[in-house]
């Protein structure tokens, strides 16, 4: 629990939230400033700012949770599209920094643009590089 963090104070219950589901590890509830009707963030009450600091256990929780919710969300808003996203890290633009999946709703003609709309435009990256990428991810995987 970080007192500072407003996710925190929302998983303890010190400030409001339209909560949808909630388990001893998770809640997820209503952005208050929706992109869309249905705009769900799902967090692990263990405050976390990022992917890197999360623990295996509540990895596979937010991940179970992003499974069922999407369906529930869907099924609840009468659509068969979502957008799911994590904003990783302060550099990808993550405002609140306890870590948070967002499911937003979407809808025929409803003015937004898919995940690659996040970078204008994309780097040329030849071939060298991209075995010297694959290498350095894959050097960099842990248990
Ligand atoms: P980020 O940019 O960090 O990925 O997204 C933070 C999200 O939290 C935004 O979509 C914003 O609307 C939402 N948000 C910010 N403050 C509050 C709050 O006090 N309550 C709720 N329910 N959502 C919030
Ligand atoms: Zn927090």
């Amino acid at each position: 629990m970080v007192e500072s963090c407003i996710f925190c104070r929302i998983a303890q219950d010190n400030l409001p939230s339209h909560k949808v589901y909630e388990d001893d590890k998770i809640l997820a509830f209503l952005d208050k400033y929706p992109l869309a009707r249905g705009h769900v963030l799902i967090i692990p009450k263990a405050h976390v700012s990022n992917i890197d600091e999360l623990s295996g256990e509540d990895a596979q929780a937010l991940f179970h949770t992003l499974f069922k919710l999407t369906k529930a969300v869907q099924r609840g808003l009468k659509t068969g599209s979502t957008t799911i996203g994590i904003n990783n890290g302060p550099d990808s633009g993550q405002e609140v920094p306890h870590l948070h999946l967002h499911i937003i709703p979407r809808f025929p003609g409803d003015g937004g643009g898919p995940v690659h709309a996040v970078m204008r435009q994309r780097p040329s990256v030849n071939d060298e590089e991209m075995l010297q990428i694959t290498k350095a991810v894959k050097e960099n995987i842990s248990a």
